[in-house]
């Protein structure tokens, strides 16, 4: 069994990422499996080596450890060019050559969700327009209507449609998309487990299309809620006093950035914890984690005072 951790590097670690990082530990500690931490900084224009440093650092200061170097995508670009090319020669990757604005006006039409933009499929039935830029490329998807089974949320049903969800896998300017990455690399670190927030519910059925395509082994997904602050906005977008250096910044210690965490996210009651009110993450890998408290698609946090 093998869980991992897989960062975006385009800002500070936040609770809400805390929040992911601390559920895929959990099941994989507890389970006995190896963890792994990964970099996903494909994205060149929003990733920063320096997000990657501190999150790094973040990670270690409150108690984490990985059983392997942790490893970039940036670095590995040669590999995921080897799986396109595979697609290639299965006549699954087409060229698309639509420009922004063609794409702006498909995406403008309605059923349009924030996860991923629906494609019309022109440059697959159309001869082809060169413009002057290279072309992205795009999955060309089969009719799909398949379930997988969530840890948390049980069956999970999802439907597919040729064209419309025929996604970009790399950008016309080269950038390689992150559901080629993350589809490739957890299969190619040998990942079982991928905990993560329900916000990427919406596109799991396309990286299980992808995985099926390249005949990769299906992974065991678990959906976890989103944690929002009281008037209902997720943390993620959220930007004050809530990463983890603000904590530190503002005196927290690991023991009690923990305690508050386990007790405002509900893993802990007041009565649970140590007088102390303090609690280090090896202590928190012998909870038990109700598991109803993570079948809610949301996870509300009031109190972000009490840290220090
Ligand atoms: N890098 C993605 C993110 O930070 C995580 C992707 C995943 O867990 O599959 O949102």
């Amino acid at each position: 069994m093998k869980g991992r951790f897989a960062p975006s590097p385009t800002g500070h670690m936040h609770v809400g990422n805390l929040w992911v990082v601390f559920l895929s530990y959990w099941s994989t500690r507890r389970q006995d499996g190896e963890y792994i931490v990964r970099i996903e900084d494909v994205d060149t224009q929003r990733s920063k080596a320096i997000y990657a440093d501190h999150i790094l650092e973040d990670l270690s200061w409150l108690g984490f450890t990985w059983d392997e170097a942790p490893t970039y995508q940036s670095e590995r670009l040669d590999i995921y060019e080897r799986y396109l090319q595979e697609l290639r020669n299965q006549k699954r990757l087409y060229p698309c050559y639509c420009n922004r604005a063609r794409l702006q006006e498909i995406s403008s039409a309605p059923h349009q969700s924030e996860a991923h933009h629906v494609y019309d499929g022109y440059c697959l039935t159309h001869e082809p327009t060169i413009g002057e830029r290279s072309p992205s490329w795009r999955f060309h998807m089969k009719n799909i209507r398949g379930s997988f089974q969530d840890i948390y949320r049980g069956a999970v049903d999802y439907e597919i449609q040729s064209c419309s969800d025929d996604i970009v896998l790399k950008r016309w300017d080269g950038m390689i998309a992150y559901h080629l990455a993350v589809v490739i690399d957890d299969y190619e670190m040998g990942v079982t487990e991928v905990i993560r927030g329900n916000d990427l519910l919406p596109v799991t059925g396309h990286q299980i299309a992808l995985a099926q395509a390249l005949r990769l082994p299906a992974l065991q997904y678990g959906h976890v809620p989103m944690l929002v602050d009281a008037e209902g906005y997720r943390l993620s977008k959220r930007q004050q006093s809530i990463t983890i250096r603000d904590l530190q910044n503002q005196g927290a210690t690991p023991e009690r950035l923990w305690a508050w965490f386990a007790l405002e996210t509900g893993l802990l009651t007041i009565g649970d914890l140590p007088i102390c009110k303090k609690i280090t993450l090896s202590e928190l890998l012998a909870i038990d984690i109700p598991k109803n408290r993570l079948e809610q698609d949301t996870i509300k946090l009031t109190n972000f005072d009490i840290v220090v």
